[in-house]
């Protein structure tokens, strides 16, 4: 009696204390480095969080050949980490980033919807990907702001003076990463965003080369100092930190240099993350970069709420997954569905639609088609009553949404 009574008291303690720590995330694009590079490489402080965490391949570019392929470009990349979604959704083809649709909502912007007193951070060279891919004081936007940020260095030709080699990025890198260990050390923003370019400048320049692998070798020297400074909050505060290191795209098989294509190695990326266990999802099916959206948020306690959940395409890393790799086909006024269960309980409802209001601001008024156990791992819907060449097809499981698009002209 005596005995269980302390053990209560000590799980109670723990629980405590466990709740009372900070999530806190921090992710880190470093554009355009294929998996076969950042393997091959000796990368000591990489290694230092992957052994602390772990290593996966995971892809950019959608489904290929599919209504959501999405070119392997640097900005459509970023914008697929954000949003969670292919560019079919966010609407990011290329790096001018003219017309985002912001209807589907960033990480940055759903966590300050939802804490408005939790502080956000982006370093970054570009001003872009505050100004326009965030979407930084835009009302469009919801009017997020970011609440500190240090960028627009490729502006400074003063401080940075352009050279045609193009060590200047590399400087501008590293005052990046300066200004990011420092602000994580000091003021710990809840969510911070990193962006680092020069890897990409050595690639197109260069190609496969020890130009190129050099790059990579001082990326690894920055990333040791940003794993210092979350070490250093870890120990030093009730805090629990999340660092995701990707990138977003890889490079052509050929030599190297270019990428926006759909061949394998301009596809396949990767991701190192300090997180102790990724789950079944994360090992076992083809994890993208549409997942790490869902996975920050899952890690900072972020409920997303449930008409943005619907339109996520990705599948959180982290945590408790029921369903994953779901097809949809349609075979003469039905859609046949099937999907991986990952758990054996619970059921899926699906849900079906044949408008996309979503995409511009408006609802969407889903038929609830069929409730079939996670497990039947399929699903066999008549939708003779609601013909139509588009439907959108949301399988909410417990602990996962699907959402799949039939466009029937593309059918083949
Ligand atoms: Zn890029």
């Amino acid at each position: 009696m005596h005995k269980k009574m302390i053990f209560i008291a000590l799980a109670c303690i723990s629980l405590s204390s466990y709740a009372q720590r900070a999530k806190k995330a921090v992710f880190v694009i470093a554009d355009g480095i294929p998996a076969d590079v950042v393997e091959k490489l000796n990368l000591p402080n990489i290694k230092r969080i992957i052994k602390d965490g772990n290593y996966t391949r995971i892809h950019v570019g959608g489904d290929k050949g599919t209504y959501n392929q999405t070119p392997t470009i640097s900005a459509v990349g970023y914008n697929s980490l954000l949003t969670g979604t292919w560019v079919n959704k966010h609407n990011v083809p290329d790096n001018d980033i003219n017309e985002p649709n912001y209807n589907y909502q960033n990480i940055f912007r759903l966590i300050k919807t939802q804490y408005p007193v939790k502080k956000t951070a982006i370093f970054s060279s570009w001003t872009d990907n505050r100004t326009k891919l965030l979407g930084h004081n835009l009302p469009a936007a919801g009017n997020l702001q970011v609440d500190q940020y240090f960028d627009g260095y490729e502006l400074d030709t003063v401080n940075f003076k352009h050279d045609k080699q193009r060590a200047f990025m590399h400087q501008i890198d590293e005052k990046v990463v300066a200004e990011a260990a420092a602000t994580l050390k000091k003021d710990a923003p809840d969510l911070s965003w990193v962006y680092l370019e020069y890897t990409d400048d050595m690639g197109h320049m260069y190609g496969d080369s020890p130009q190129f692998y050099h790059a990579v070798e001082q990326l690894d020297v920055q990333m040791g100092k940003l794993y210092d400074a979350i070490n250093y909050r870890t120990k030093n505060f009730k805090e629990d930190w999340l660092l995701i290191l990707t990138t977003d795209h890889g490079r052509d098989e050929k030599t190297g240099r270019g990428h926006g294509g759909q061949s394998q190695r301009q596809r396949t990326t990767w991701l190192v993350s300090n997180y102790p266990a990724l789950n079944t999802y994360a090992a076992y099916y083809q994890p993208a970069i549409v997942d790490i959206m869902p996975s920050i948020a899952r890690f900072m306690g972020l409920s997303v709420p449930k008409e943005v959940a619907q339109e996520v395409d990705g599948t959180p890393l982290i945590g408790p997954v029921s369903i994953a790799d779901a097809q949809v086909n349609f075979i003469q006024n039905q859609i046949d569905i099937s999907w991986k269960a990952l758990e054996t309980k619970g059921d899926v409802n699906v849900w079906v639609t044949t408008t996309n209001n979503y995409k511009t601001g408006g609802t969407d008024h889903y038929q609830l088609l069929a409730k079939v156990p996670v497990n039947n791992k399929h699903a066999l819907v008549n939708v003779s009553n609601i013909p139509s060449a588009f439907y959108k097809v949301v399988l909410e499981a417990p602990n996962n949404t699907i959402n799949k698009w039939i466009v029937l002209d593309q059918q083949q």
